[in-house]
């Protein structure tokens, strides 16, 4: 378990580095936008105020070693010619565990029994502890920005304002609350308050609102690890007079829905509603790939499409005596990977606005592991490096409407990056290990990351 007290957040605590401000020195930097290669030999310097001890600091230069003249009150720190990106973005994940395999089944017994050991789990390493740890595992694994969709006790809240208000060091953290789902539905245990009518919907949108979220979270399909049976994944659940009450609802005070959606009709129902994000996804026909691009309804005119391969590969890949899942949830797994994958494919192809998540918290989708998410659309949706790492850090921050604060290294952006030993435009396992992190100003050298004992190991044995 970490500790929270101590902010570790200098260089060896070195007598040397007691400066706030820092000049990274002999940097290759990638920049985050799409496209861009390694730059060498360059200089960023970061400028830092300091609050209750942790920092606030951002970018306020960035050039070539004969282009930036270092101040004299500027802490140098030499990365030796190591790779230096953005903090990644995690678009899509849940707290509630830490992502070892737990018995997800179907029958309606099983069921109650898998919620009553989650929530015993819960109250036994208390809730908020165990879910403040995944946080900080995540951003000791480069993780700089995580949206967590779905906390029916409203910790994801909780830690956001521990964040905000300097406890500790955390990651940017943007929650929905509890999910919004139907009775019976996707979630309806775990993660979400139920809602059955529209104007019920309302009602969930203005209470979230009260108790502080940042975005609405909706379960419009069913999904993979409570359906009861094989093809229950992406039924429908929700009604288009549900969602589109929903979105008018958070629009009208700025708020920005999330939709799981694990079908074709779920997506169709999720765009003409007005969904900002689509999380999962599913294989789309044309009018559908254009409603994303130009759909009046939702906030910003566009919707976007959070790719989450990672949350499915596992379930569907691995021997079900690994995963403990049950049958119905391996072929449910398998039917809406085929779909997922195809969406993935055609909204990469169409020029839709895609980001990355991984459902952290599903079996063997750890808090760590985000840069998996990144391999697996590079395995299997055919993308380049160069834009796996645009979608994790650009592409997911003008998503979640913070592209103004991070998501880049550029001037005046919150100083939020990671150093590796490698190129990730070469080699995105690199990204599994970072040298350091660095969010909003505070360092962390050589982070401690909690991996979980076989996870990693069998994951990397999954052949695709
Ligand atoms: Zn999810």
């Amino acid at each position: 378990m970490y500790n929270y007290n101590k902010i570790y957040f200098l260089v060896d605590r070195d007598d040397k580095i007691m400066s706030n401000n820092y000049a990274f020195i002999n940097c290759n930097l990638i920049d985050g936008n799409l496209n861009s290669n390694a730059k060498n030999d360059m200089i960023m310097l970061i400028e830092n105020t300091n609050n209750n001890g942790v920092n606030k600091g951002s970018i306020s230069k960035i050039g070539r070693k004969n282009e930036v003249k270092i101040p004299d009150n500027f802490t140098i720190i030499d990365i030796n010619h190591k790779y230096i990106m953005p903090g990644l973005i995690n678009a899509h994940v849940h707290l509630f565990s830490n992502g070892s395999p737990w018995k997800a089944n179907n029958t309606d017994k099983s069921r109650i029994s898998i919620i009553e050991k989650l929530k015993n789990r819960r109250k036994k390493n208390s809730a908020l502890l165990s879910k403040r740890d995944n946080v900080l595992n995540a951003l000791n694994s480069g993780v700089t920005t995580v949206r967590c969709l779905g906390d029916q006790q409203y910790d994801d809240i909780t830690l956001r304002n521990e964040i905000d208000n300097n406890k500790y060091l955390g990651p940017r953290l943007i929650g929905s609350g509890a999910a919004i789902c139907v009775t019976g539905g996707h979630g309806a245990s775990i993660i979400s308050i139920i809602s059955d009518s529209p104007w019920e919907g309302r009602k969930c949108v203005r209470q979230n609102v009260t108790l502080g979220v940042d975005f609405i979270k909706i379960c419009i399909t069913g999904g993979i690890v409570d359906a009861r049976k094989v093809g229950d994944a992406g039924r429908l659940e929700m009604t288009l007079e549900e969602v589109t009450a929903v979105c008018e609802e958070a629009h009208k005070i700025g708020l920005m829905v999330a939709a799981h959606v694990e079908s074709t009709e779920g997506v169709r129902i999720a765009l003409l509603g007005g969904v900002d994000t689509i999380e999962h996804g599913s294989e789309m026909d044309e009018e559908m790939i254009e409603l994303f691009k130009n759909n009046p309804k939702t906030l910003r005119g566009y919707s976007s499409l959070i790719s989450t391969l990672y949350a499915v590969i596992p379930m569907h890949s691995l021997d079900t005596a690994l995963t403990n899942v049950s049958e119905i949830s391996r072929k449910n797994a398998s039917i809406v990977y085929n779909k997922m994958l195809r969406g993935v494919k055609q909204a990469i192809n169409a020029g839709v606005k895609v980001g990355i998540g991984t459902d952290a918290s599903l079996p063997y989708v750890t808090h760590y592991n985000t840069w998996r998410e990144l391999d697996y659309l590079v395995k299997c949706a055919d993308i380049t490096h160069k834009q796996a790492i645009y979608l994790a850090t650009k592409s997911n921050a003008e998503i979640l409407g913070i592209d103004n604060e991070t998501g880049s290294l550029t001037v005046g952006k919150s100083a939020d990056f990671i150093v590796l030993d490698e190129n990730p435009l070469e080699n995105l396992r690199t990204l599994s290990n970072p040298n350091m992190v660095v969010c909003r100003g505070n360092i962390i050298n050589n982070p401690k990351i909690n991996k979980i004992e076989n996870v990693d190991e069998i994951l990397d044995q999954i052949a695709l």
